[in-house]
């Protein structure tokens, strides 16, 4: 097997990049070369060789030593220069790449070929002894760090001696000699540590890189990127090797990264960040403020350093030129970072750019009307789950705002929550359920799970594209960066803006969009719907097969689904309307009945507030279908717990407390969610679901006669595990309606359904389907029950049960295909073959997640129902499940 892909001079053994094999970068620069654009030569390693270096306990097979040799010769043959050579030494880059970014997770070393010789070598042909010296001082710093692990806190603090010696605050300031005398100090610091010499020779040195980036696939940060992330461990990363280029070679070289579209608007334009002078990672570690790209965006900020499009006008051209075209190839939305080595533009990496919510509809839309991609292309484009950012709310614009600071709006959205400083404690509190926003002076790879924990992220330092920006956007969470006027003390957990004071557990605001940080909560507005995010919610509902429900039972719930796009009511959950405060006293008096007759005392109380619930709902779903459970939970769940709730109990019956507590006691139950709930309730009180049931075809007569038009009920029985039970209740209701037809002279159409969410319902499906007229999977309790797993206590173990790869993704959130799945068909096919026409829909939370919704598609559901916010990204996800 081959295992080094080279690329540059002409070269793209790739074949334009597979970046299985390769990796994200290691395919990008391979199809760069492969469309002649400048590209430092080099090679990747491909991922096959870190899976079987993994394999093989950390070892590289003989085989490799050769591969990457002429690897090297390659590189060798384009830039003239010879890898370790006294005189025109090659340098190189070694850098991680695995499939898709991991955004800082691994690991980097630069300058690699550099030694006690070759620094005298590359200071002769570059003729600037002090970019040699530090160009070393640099490397060893690196590899030191990354490759040696070593504490690179002693590096740091040789390197602030050295210029405290010399009185200086800046590392520019530092001379060639000092930065020898610097080099000399690491190399001390590299031995005392190590306990052996930097390594000289230039092969040792490139090994031990490469090892390196292959060992950081299995560091502890990596591995928490794919967890959250969802990253299979066994991708691996590839390894590429690359000529260096050098942006800090003098006033005419610089570095930068770009967007060829804004990544937080989704605009048509160029954006991003330049350093004169400096190297790649100056612009991403935060370390000097950079200058814009563009005039235009420099003028729009209001900055004074020159743009790019100013200070070096035909490399920006050329620039603009490479983009255009980066963009037509990919036909996406890239990230690249370039070099301008003294006037020389090298492009040094591209990828599909990171990108707000709203960025990656607006792009979508574009590029569809653009016609660089189809419309169905731009459907699949957007991540249905990222739609969740958009269909938030926003600040309102009128709210009282306490501004102290203004940073770059780095992730857009707002976000309020107690202030905390560090990684750790974000989580706790998170787990505690607080909100809180995680302040850094700046963030690294280490503080992702509290980035991930946080509502928000406010950071002092940073540009638009450091490791908070980038990381925030792709976690959807807000982020204001690079706050200047932030003095962060986080020993203390205390942060200053001028004279204003902010301490862990404060409560703040930021808004990602401005830049502001605020103190105190601020109001909130929904957000916009139309735009982009109309146009490409039009485009997914001409594709998409499988209708969209909600689960809504309030009329603002209601309202806000009809909004997002719903086609209906899956599920309307009859006892959330039990526990309103002004009925609560009355359900509980027909729970706590003796008999039949107590109970309908208390039912005759509850029939107009149901009937009025009903009512309002039907006129707000008027011409859609609206299916209404009928009650389900335990009955203790409305028990009374406290001394005056049943006091209030017993003065509204004249039953006395005491009495009152026994009849409580003799409710409880072992096991609630496998006790007397669901039709269970029905079929023992027949009474409750016959008021409900009137209740329901009273307001639907009443509406439908008022409004003239469609009122479409469907009830639905829960918890059935037998077609008896089924019939038991179905008469019930049929008799309601017929009683009702009866005394108001108006009939309608109306459906009687079951939910499945039981295996026994599953495999009898084909007896049930002779009574039931549709069926709606609750799979909630399906999975509960089809795993043994308590969906109330699961969150206990269920994290380990992912970790350990038990379970993919926790079952309650994304469907367990293999084993509910297949109850799930089972039922389908047997109820359908008993009723062909059997209406087919999902009710449970699965039914807002795209990767179930896609198995719904699979499995010819007629439709999904999903909580209302979830809605917009149920069309998009059942559109991209369609196509
Ligand atoms: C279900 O079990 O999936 C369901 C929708 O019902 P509930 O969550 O109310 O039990
Ligand atoms: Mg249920």
């Amino acid at each position: 097997t081959r295992y080094v892909y080279r690329f540059g001079g002409g070269v793209s053994d790739g074949g334009n990049g597979d970046r299985n094999l390769l990796g994200g970068k290691g395919a990008n620069l391979d199809g760069m070369a492969g469309i002649g654009l400048p590209v430092p030569p080099g090679f990747t390693i491909s991922t096959a060789m870190c899976t079987r270096y993994y394999d093989e306990g950390g070892a590289f097979p003989q085989s490799l030593l050769a591969e990457v040799a002429s690897g090297i010769a390659h590189i060798e043959g384009i830039t003239g220069k010879v890898f370790g050579d006294e005189a025109d030494p090659l340098l190189v880059s070694v850098r991680s790449g695995a499939r898709i970014s991991m955004p800082g997770m691994m690991d980097t070393v630069l300058n690699l070929g550099l030694n006690d010789k070759t620094v005298e070598g590359l200071a002769a042909t570059s003729g600037d002894a002090r970019f040699a010296w530090d160009s070393y001082r640099r490397f060893i710093q690196m590899y030191s760090d990354v490759v040696l692990e070593l504490d690179h806190g002693a590096f740091e603090e040789a390197l602030e001696i050295a210029k405290e010696d010399r009185g200086f605050t800046l590392d520019t300031e530092l001379s060639a000699d000092d930065l020898r005398g610097l080099v000399k100090s690491y190399k001390a610091l590299v031995e005392e540590e190590w306990g052996k010499p930097f390594p000289q020779d230039v092969h040792d040195q490139l090994w031990g890189a490469v090892g390196a980036v292959f060992g950081s696939w299995q560091a502890d940060r990596a591995k928490v990127y794919r967890r959250l992330n969802d990253i299979p461990g066994n991708w691996g990363t590839a390894v590429n090797v690359q000529a260096m280029v050098f942006g800090n070679m003098g006033e005419t070289s610089a570095t930068g990264v770009a967007f060829t579209r804004d990544p937080s608007t989704g605009e048509r334009a160029y954006y991003g960040e330049f350093l004169i002078n400096a190297q790649g990672e100056d612009v991403v570690a935060g370390i000097r403020t950079p200058q814009y790209l563009t005039l235009a965006a420099r003028e729009r900020a209001g900055a004074k350093a020159a743009s790019m499009e100013e200070a070096m006008p035909e490399t920006f051209a050329e620039l603009a030129r490479v983009f255009d075209l980066l963009e037509t190839h990919y036909r996406d939305m890239q990230d690249i970072e370039f070099t301008v080595q003294q006037g020389k533009l090298w492009m040094l990496q591209t990828r599909s750019g990171k990108r707000t919510a709203k960025a990656a509809l607006k792009i979508a839309v574009d590029m569809a009307n653009e016609g660089l991609i189809t419309r169905q292309e731009a459907i699949l484009r957007v991540d249905p789950a990222a739609l969740d950012q958009l269909l938030h709310p926003t600040l309102d614009p009128k709210a009282v705002r306490d501004v102290i600071a203004k940073g770059l709006p780095a992730s857009p959205g707002a976000a309020s929550g107690q202030v905390v400083f560090d990684a750790d404690t974000a989580e706790k509190r998170k787990a505690a359920g607080d909100d809180v926003i995680l302040v850094r002076v700046e963030t690294s790879p280490e503080d992702i799970h509290g980035m991930h924990a946080a509502k928000g992220i406010l950071t002092a330092r940073g540009g638009m594209t450091s490791h908070a920006a980038v990381v925030a956007r792709g976690m959807g969470r807000p982020c204001v960066s690079g706050v200047g006027t932030l003095a962060i003390d986080a020993k203390n957990k205390i942060f200053r803006v001028g004279t204003r004071e902010v301490r862990e557990g404060d409560i703040v605001t930021l808004d990602g969009s401005t830049g502001e940080v605020m103190i105190g909560a601020v109001d909130t507005v929904q957000p916009e719907l139309a735009g982009d995010f109309g146009v490409l919610m039009e485009w997914a509902d001409q594709v998409r097969r499988l209708k969209v429900r909600t689960n809504a039972e309030t009329p603002l719930d209601c309202r806000t689904a009809r909004q997002f796009g719903a086609e209906g009511i899956g599920l309307c959950r009859t006892e959330h309307m039990f526990f309103d405060a002004s009925r609560i006293t009355a359900v509980r008096q027909m729970i706590l009945a003796e008999d039949e007759a107590g109970r309908r005392l208390a039912l005759d109380k509850l029939l107009p507030e149901q009937r009025a619930d009903f009512t309002e709902i039907f006129a707000i779903m008027a011409g859609l279908p609206v299916t209404i459970r009928l009650l389900d939970p335990p009955l203790h769940e409305f028990l009374p717990h406290e001394e005056s709730e049943f006091a209030e109990v017993a003065a509204a019956t004249g039953i006395d407390v005491d009495k009152l507590k026994r009849r409580a006691a003799e409710l409880h139950e072992f096991n609630p969610m496998l006790g007397h709930r669901g039709c269970r309730l029905g079929v023992t009180y027949p009474e409750i679901y016959e008021m409900q049931a009137r209740a329901i075809f009273e307001a639907a007569v009443a509406v439908a006669n008022k409004t003239g038009e469609a009122v479409i009920p469907e009830v639905m029985v829960p918890l059935v595990a037998t077609k008896r039970e089924l019939d038991l209740m179905k008469a019930v209701i049929d008799a309601a309606a017929t009683a009702v037809f009866a005394e108001t002279g108006t009939t309608l159409e109306y459906l009687v359904g079951t939910m499945i969410e039981l295996p026994r319902a599953a495999l009898r499906a084909g007896d049930i389907a002779e009574s039931a007229e549709f069926f709606s999977f609750g799979t909630n309790d399906l999975t509960q029950t089809a795993l043994g797993v308590s969906r109330d206590d699961a969150a206990r173990f269920l994290g380990t049960y992912v970790e350990q790869g038990i379970y993919a993704k926790d079952p309650f959130v994304s469907l367990d295909v293999e084993g509910v799945g297949e109850l799930i068909e089972i039922a389908a096919e047997r109820g359908r073959k008993t009723r062909a026409a059997l209406k087919l829909g999902i009710c449970g939370e699965h039914g807002g997640d795209p990767a179930s919704i896609a198995f719904c598609e699979k499995t010819g559901l007629d439709y999904v129902s999903a909580s209302p916010y979830r809605v917009p990204i149920a069309r998009l996800a059942a559109a991209q499940a369609a196509l």
